[in-house]
């Protein structure tokens, strides 16, 4: 592996180059977060209100399901405080933003900014890095999942993103509510039951039949796409046991529109270069890492990494390898093997060890 580099190391040479507006709050984001929450409401309204034709329940359930993902991308934005800094209006916003996912924003921020942008792709301090070879051999469950077929695993693990931000969330509860000071922990609960009550209280409202429409089905499409980019993030990436973005995190491309609709979510390593910073500037960012370091940088189409995601399993080897335990077949990850601007290869990328 490369020499690695924190995070602030790489930071530290860019921001020479940039304004000093680029660190500042951009409270203008809100606007669009403003027209989600219009279309969400009259999207409530009118499966509430209306009895619609199905076909039209599920036109309504695609656009809630788009725009509670989109929403949780602001809400996450919100939540690094880029777009207002006073910080009782930051997370009243992160939660209202965060609502349809049911995150609450002291959870959320303990979860992502303080662990997962910390210790990212650290093997035990991340709490999204994925399982290595050591805890597969622990854990008796994951033994078991991988005695599946290949593409029966890929289906169901892929069939998983409709659900994986939410149950992931629920685990992240139970595992940091002891982590909180006790008379933090009330508002911790609040902030997460909350908005699950409103969702139950939603059903009393309109009915079990139309609240599919409304909230579940909407839901496991916002789980879909919030996941799509964060497995893509970061699971073609090696563990690095220095928190090195260039080599443990991976930037999508999407179509321009896509970026305006997902806020720029898709520039990830820009992300982890630059929390703080309005995702407005990370296409800049993006050019300053290309020029200075071109070699370490990994950017990759969201569809090609979709399939590379597919095609590899989940268990990480020697930090570098993603490995397929029972039939010790070892796959590259980004750097080491897997070439984002190439279209991945099942054949070439399998290694036998
Ligand atoms: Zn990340
Ligand atoms: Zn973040």
């Amino acid at each position: 592996m490369k020499d690695l580099h924190s995070f602030g190391w790489y930071a530290s040479r860019i921001t020479p180059h940039l304004s000093k507006d680029f660190f500042k709050p951009v409270p203008a984001r809100l606007w669009g977060g403003f027209a989600y929450l219009l279309v969400v409401v009259a999207g409530l309204l009118a499966i509430g209100l209306f009895d619609l034709h199905i076909i039209i329940n599920i036109v309504i359930a695609g656009v809630l399901g788009a725009s509670y993902a989109a929403m949780g991308f602001l809400g996450h934005e919100i939540l690094h405080g880029t777009v207002v800094k006073t910080a009782w209006l930051r997370n009243f916003l992160g939660a209202v933003a965060f609502w349809p996912l049911s995150t609450g924003p002291r959870l959320w921020r303990k979860w992502h900014n303080m662990n997962h942008h910390v210790h990212t792709q650290h093997d035990e301090k991340d709490p999204d890095a994925w399982p290595n070879h050591e805890k597969w051999i622990q854990n008796s469950l994951l033994r078991t999942i991988y005695r599946l077929p290949f593409g029966v695993r890929a289906f169901f693990s892929f069939l998983s993103l409709s659900v994986q931000f939410s149950m992931h969330g629920l685990k992240m509860f139970i595992e940091y509510i002891k982590d909180f000071n006790p008379k933090n922990r009330p508002a911790v609960l609040l902030q997460t039951v909350l908005p699950w009550a409103t969702w139950i209280g939603i059903m009393f409202w309109m009915g079990p039949v139309k609240w599919l429409f409304a909230f579940l089905f909407p839901l496991l499409i916002a789980n879909f796409i919030v996941m799509s980019y964060i497995s893509t993030n970061h699971r073609l990436n090696p563990l690095t046991p220095v928190n090195d973005p260039l080599a443990n995190s991976l930037t999508v491309t999407v179509p321009k529109w896509v970026d305006v609709l997902h806020f720029n979510f898709s520039y990830h390593t820009e992300h982890h270069l630059f929390p703080s910073m309005s995702p407005k500037y990370y296409p800049i960012i993006k050019q300053h890492i290309k020029k200075m370091w071109p070699e370490r940088y990994h950017e990759m189409k969201m569809s090609n990494a979709m399939k590379a995601l597919w095609n590899t399993p989940r268990i990480y080897y020697k930090d570098n390898e993603l490995i397929d335990p029972h039939k010790k077949n070892t796959f590259g990850t980004l750097g080491n093997g897997l070439d984002g601007a190439k279209q991945p290869d099942p054949e070439v990328m399998k290694k036998t060890v």
